[in-house]
């Protein structure tokens, strides 16, 4: 029986408040705050049982203090954006409460995240007796636990670790994202890189594709080698990784689309001054697209993400590949929104099951592949994401 304070209204926040309102044994009471109350208030409204909302601006570390201090949650659990990290991060520990998140901090002038700002935090958690959780989502967070699950019950040691993420649904829009427009196309216009021999190799913005034939009827898709945060930690957590790297699917009208707004320095994050104002192109180009929350109702199609790894196990060279199907369709029936939120938002709350039951405890700052995988990996399947594990 736990208090769960949740930070931000948004796709995320809607998915984790829905999934820790059905496991009401942990969850006892739930907080969710945000910059705008009235999204927590519409979302309280789609649940059968009562939660608490209020207003918050978690950049503002005393505000998030005083807010902590009021309701004394047990956990706080951040799906505000990556730029609120540090500052909720900060506020916990003011306040002796322990943290959870899904996206690691990215200054908002520089499109560079990375773990060192959040793992610098190591020792002030382990000497205050509290533990943050980083990067509880799909990928980050199940493509961590997939790892560590291949690694426990399968090799002896990995080599290689390919993760690859695939959304082949169809929002018909013509141009959209799937989450918050200006982190995804903050990613997706970023250098490409991967682990090789010991050392990152970058690639050019979307340079490198390969074809992949995704399972259960989605077929083959051209996948594109990115960036993407768990690389970074799992490099340091498994010993002997010789190559790691991510890949994602995007269909050829993003791509035109994107380019397009490249070409024009509608991606740019820097701030031009128009007419007398500032404006960053890219937060006007957020204001221009839809809304992810609104394609929750148009999506069909299916997402696809898991872990392809080559390995060894009593000197016998395998490879594995572990996924989960999710169903954008479903995901919409269960908790009105599509299968990125969800994706997201259920291993969230696993993730805060596993702290607030004991399953996952440590003082400290953690990344997802540091715990034993089994309770999570159980959990997956009882909550929404079930995981098909086969050697190739
Ligand atoms: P949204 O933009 O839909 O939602 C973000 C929410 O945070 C909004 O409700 C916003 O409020 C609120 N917020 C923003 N700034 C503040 C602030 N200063 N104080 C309080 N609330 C604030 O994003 P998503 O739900 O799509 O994503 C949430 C997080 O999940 C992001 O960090 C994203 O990177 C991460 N993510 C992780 C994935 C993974 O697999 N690990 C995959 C997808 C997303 P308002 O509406 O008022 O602006």
């Amino acid at each position: 029986m736990a208090k769960v304070l949740i930070i931000g209204a948004g796709g995320v926040g809607q998915v984790v408040t829905h999934k820790c309102a059905q496991v009401p044994e942990v969850f006892s009471e739930i907080v969710l705050a945000s910059r705008t109350k009235s999204k927590c208030d519409a979302i309280a409204a789609q649940l059968s049982r009562p939660i608490t909302t209020a207003q918050v601006d978690a950049d503002k570390v005393p505000e998030m203090v005083a807010l902590i201090e009021r309701e004394k949650p047990d956990l706080v659990l951040n799906v505000a954006l990556p730029y609120q990290d540090l500052a909720i991060m900060d506020a916990c520990l003011e306040t002796g409460v322990d943290y959870l998140d899904t996206a690691n901090y990215e200054p908002p002038d520089e499109a560079k995240f990375s773990y060192h700002w959040q793992w610098a935090y190591r020792e002030k958690f382990e000497k205050a007796g509290l533990m943050a959780l980083l990067g509880s989502g799909f990928d980050p967070g199940v493509t961590n636990v997939f790892t560590a699950h291949a690694l426990k019950h399968h090799f002896d040691t990995i080599e290689e670790l390919d993760i690859i993420d695939c959304n082949a649904g169809d929002h018909g829009q013509p141009f959209a994202t799937n989450f918050n427009p200006e982190i995804n196309i903050r990613e997706v216009t970023a250098k490409g890189r991967y682990w090789q021999e010991g050392t990152w190799v970058e690639t050019e913005p979307l340079s490198e594709s390969q074809t992949f034939d995704f399972p259960e009827g989605i077929g083959a898709k051209k996948i594109y080698l990115m960036y993407h945060e768990e690389l970074e930690s799992l490099v340091q957590n498994v010993p002997g990784l010789k190559r790691a790297r991510f890949w994602m699917t995007f269909s050829d009208n993003y791509l035109k689309h994107l380019e397009v707004l490249q070409n024009v320095g509608m991606t740019r994050i820097d701030p031009v001054r128009f007419q007398g104002v500032d404006i960053v192109p890219l937060q006007f180009l957020k204001a221009l697209l839809p809304d992810p929350g609104s394609l929750g109702p148009l999506t069909k199609g299916r997402t696809c993400i898991g872990n392809v790894i080559r390995g060894h196990k009593d000197g016998v060279e395998k490879r594995y590949y572990v996924y989960n199907i999710c169903d954008h369709e479903a995901a919409y029936r269960e908790v009105q929104s599509q299968a990125i939120s969800y994706t997201t938002g259920v291993p969230a709350m696993i993730g805060a099951m596993m702290m607030l039951t004991g399953a996952w405890r440590g003082k400290g700052v953690f990344n997802m592949e540091q715990f034993d995988p089994d309770p999570f990996m159980a959990a997956l399947n009882q909550h929404g994401l079930p995981w098909t594990e086969m050697f190739l």
